[in-house]
This record gives structure tokens, sequence and C-alpha cells, in this order.
């Protein structure tokens, strides 16, 4: 039975989630995933990637396909194949924070590899 109260707290909890999975200002899309990797978990699609790239990078539509050839298929995938060196899923500290794109549209991740 859906009374008014839940419909406003329904929106609310979507209100959340929107604000919770917008990407920040200038964070990275390696961060990003990892980010939402570590929230709400993979569902076998790039979904997070894409919807970074929509709202931070939407002109940068050959973006799927690039991860897709780097290994990248769904988002679990892009973390560990894409960019190895910002998987923190099994380390104990807290995710570093990102150091932001170099510039907008950027789909360059913040940090250089950390391989020596
Ligand atoms: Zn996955
Ligand atoms: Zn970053």
């Amino acid at each position: 039975m859906a009374t008014a109260e839940n419909t406003e707290a329904e929106s609310y909890v979507a209100e959340v989630q929107e604000r919770l999975t917008t990407p920040g200002e200038r964070e990275c899309l390696a961060c990003y995933v990892q980010r939402m990797l570590g929230e709400f978990g993979c569902d076998n699609t790039l979904r997070w990637a894409l919807r970074w790239r929509d709202l931070r990078a939407p002109r940068a539509t050959a973006l799927h396909r690039s991860l897709e050839d780097r290994g990248g298929f769904c988002d679990c995938e892009v973390a560990l194949n894409v960019y190895p060196d910002y998987m923190t899923l099994d380390a104990a500290g807290p995710l570093p924070e990102c150091v932001g794109v170099a510039r907008r549209g950027s789909t360059w991740p913040c940090r250089a590899p950390r391989r020596t």
C-alpha cells in the first residue's frame, strides 16, 4: 500500500542516491568507479563508468570501447584491469582522496600509475 509518506520517503532515497552517485566536480574516472564499487558494487555492466562519462566527459564517446579494449567489460573489471593501481577494495585503509583531473572532460586518472 503506497501512502503519501511512503512516496516521500522513496523520493528522498532516490535523491540521496542521486547525490551519492554523482561524481565530484573534478573527480576522475578511476577514483569514481572505485568509490562506487565500494558503496554499491558491480552489476556486471559499465554503469558507473558510463554514468561518469555522461556527467563529466560526455564527448568521450570512445571511452566504452577503450575500456573494453583494456579488459574492462564491467565496472569491477575496469578497476581490476584498467586501473589496477587504484584498486583498494582489499586494502584495509580508506580510499585515498581523488587528486582531481588535470582538466575538465579528461578521462585520464588523477594519479600517475604507481608502477616502478
Ligand atoms: Zn563486474
Ligand atoms: Zn582520482
